[in-house]
C-alpha cells in the first residue's frame, strides 16, 4: 500500500530538482514540494561553474589559518556578520575541530573524490535527459593570481589534483591574458582546468529541469512544509499549508532551512547560511567565455546569457539577518581591478545561502533513526556541481543499493 504513495521531495533547488528527476526515472511517483518557485533561493543566484576540479574540502588546517586574519576584515574573501558571532560560535568550534583532525580531512578528501568523480557523469546523463544543452559551455575554467606567493599557496591542492588524475596546465601571465583577454598585468600566474565546465543560467537549469520533472508525470506542489506525521521510525504524511500529503518516503532538500526540518525529525543538522554576493554586469566588452577565478579575491567572474555575473566570497551569518551589500561593491571593485579595461553597468544585486555544515561535507543518505527519511543538503560551495550526483546516490540508496565506503564521510547521522 505504502509503496503506491509518492516519494516527496522538500525543496525545488538545484539538489531537490535533480532527485525528484532522478527518483522520477527509478519509476517512482515524485511530488516536489517548494514555499517558492522552484529555483527562486540559493541556487538561483550561483556562479554557474560545474566544480569537479575541486577535491578539497574548506575544513582543513590551511584555511583555518588563514580564518583569523581574514575574518574580522569586512574587504576579505571571507568575514563573519557581526551580530551573528554569538549565534555561530557552536559551529565554528565544530568546524576548527574538523579541520584539524588528519581523520577528518582524510575523509573528506576521499568523499570529494567519490562524489566528483559520479557528478561528471551524472551532469552529463542529465543535460541528454533533460535537453540542458543550450545552457551548459564546456570551455574550462582560468584561475588566476596577482603574486607568486598565492599561486604558491595553492601547491598543496595542485599536487592532491594530480594525484586524482586531474588535468590542469600551469600558465604565465601571458598565457592567462590570452585566455581571457583584458586581464591586468598584475596578474602574474594561472592555473587552466581544461574540463571545466558552466552554465550561463543557473536559475533556468533549475526551472527546465522542473519542467521536464512535470511534463513526465512528476507533481509540483506550491507550500512551505509546516511538519510530519509519523508511525514509529516511518514518517506517514507532510504537513504543507492547511493540507498534508501521505508519503512512501520523504527527501530532505530544502537547502539551509533542512536543519529546521531535520530538529523537528529529531536529528541534528548543524547549518549554517555561508552567504555570497552576486552582481550582475552589462556585457560590455567582454572577449572571454570562460569562468575566471581572481583566486585572492575568493569570486568567480563568469560570461552568462544576461550578462557578467560577479559571485562569490563569504559571510558567514545567522539566518534571516539583512544583507550587507557593502560586499556586492567589493565584487565589482574587485572586477574592475581585475579587468580594468572591461565597462559594463551594474544590472542587479543578490544575496544568497550557502547551506553548509561545519566539516563542510554534505549529508547524503538516510537519516539517523528513520527508515524512509533521506537527507540530501550541505552542499555549501558546490551544490550546483553536486546536485545530479546527490539526486542518483539518494535514488539508489532507497532502492536498496548501498552508499559507495568514502561517502560514509557524508553520512547524516554524523552529527547525532
Ligand atoms: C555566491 C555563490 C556562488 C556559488 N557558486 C557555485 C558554483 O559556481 N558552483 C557550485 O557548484 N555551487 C555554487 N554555489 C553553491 C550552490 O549555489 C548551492 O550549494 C546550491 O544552490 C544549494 O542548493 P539547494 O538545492 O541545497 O538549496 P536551495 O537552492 O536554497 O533550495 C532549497 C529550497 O528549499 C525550499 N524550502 C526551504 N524550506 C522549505 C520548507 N519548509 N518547505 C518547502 N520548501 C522549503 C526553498 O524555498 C528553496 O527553494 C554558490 C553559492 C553562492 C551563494
Amino acid at each position: 500500500m505504502t509503496d503506491t504513495l509518492p516519494v516527496v521531495v522538500i525543496g525545488a533547488g538545484i539538489v531537490g530538482t535533480a532527485t525528484a528527476r532522478a527518483l522520477q526515472r527509478e519509476g517512482r511517483a515524485v511530488v516536489l514540494v517548494d514555499s517558492d518557485e522552484p529555483g527562486r533561493a540559493t541556487s538561483f543566484g550561483n556562479a554557474g561553474f560545474i566544480a569537479i576540479d575541486h577535491v578539497l574540502p574548506l575544513a582543513r588546517p590551511d584555511v583555518l589559518k588563514r580564518v583569523p586574519t581574514m575574518l574580522l576584515d569586512r574587504a576579505s574573501p571571507l568575514t563573519v556578520h557581526p551580530p551573528s558571532i554569538p549565534w555561530l560560535l557552536p559551529w565554528m568550534a565544530r568546524f576548527a575541530l574538523a579541520a584539524i583532525n588528519p581523520r577528518e580531512v582524510t575523509a573528506g578528501i576521499d568523499a570529494f573524490g567519490a562524489l566528483m568523480a559520479e557528478a561528471n557523469i551524472a551532469w552529463q546523463a542529465e543535460i541528454q535527459a533533460s535537453g540542458l544543452g543550450e545552457l551548459f559551455r564546456s570551455r574550462g575554467a582560468l584561475y588566476v593570481y596577482e603574486s607568486e606567493s598565492a599561486f604558491q599557496g595553492g601547491a598543496a591542492e595542485r599536487r592532491l589534483q594530480t594525484a586524482k588524475g586531474t588535468e590542469f596546465e600551469i600558465v604565465d601571465g601571458a598565457r592567462a591574458r590570452a585566455l581571457a583577454p583584458g586581464l591586468t598585468e598584475r596578474v602574474v600566474r594561472g592555473v587552466y582546468y581544461p574540463r571545466g565546465m558552466h552554465t550561463v543560467n543557473p536559475h533556468r537549469v533549475v526551472a527546465l529541469l522542473a519542467e521536464r520533472f512535470a511534463a513526465e508525470g512528476g507533481t509540483i506542489r506550491r507550500g512551505r512544509v509546516r511538519g510530519f506525521t509519523r508511525d514509529g521510525r516511518r514518517v506517514t504524511t507532510v504537513r504543507i499549508g492547511d493540507g498534508e500529503i501521505a508519503a512512501s518516503a520523504v527527501v530532505l532538500a530544502a537547502g539551509r532551512a533542512s536543519g529546521d526540518l531535520a530538529r523537528e525529525l529529531g536529528f541534528n543538522a548543524p547549518l549554517v547560511a555561508e552567504r555570497g554576493y552576486h552582481v550582475m554586469l552589462e556585457p560590455d566588452g567582454v572577449r572571454f567565455d570562460l569562468p575566471v577565478c581572481p583566486s585572492e579575491r575568493g569570486f568567480f567572474i563568469t560570461p552568462m546569457e544576461e550578462g557578467l555575473r560577479l559571485a562569490g566570497t563569504v559571510e558567514l551569518a545567522a539566518p534571516h539577518k539583512a544583507p550587507d551589500w557593502r560586499r556586492a561593491e567589493l565584487l565589482v571593485r574587485g572586477f574592475r581591478q581585475v579587468f580594468p579595461g572591461i565597462g559594463g553597468g551594474e544590472r542587479s544585486r543578490w544575496i544568497g545561502e550557502r547551506p553548509s555544515l561545519p566539516d563542510f561535507r554534505p549529508a547524503i543518505g538516510r537519516a539517523p533513526r528513520l527508515e524512509n527519511v533521506w537527507c540530501g543538503y550541505g552542499h555549501q560551495h558546490v551544490g550546483l556541481t553536486l546536485a545530479t550526483a546527490t539526486g542518483r546516490l539518494i535514488a539508489r540508496g532507497m532502492a536498496g543499493e548501498s552508499m559507495p565506503t568514502a561517502l560514509a564521510a557524508c553520512d547524516p547521522g554524523r552529527f547525532g
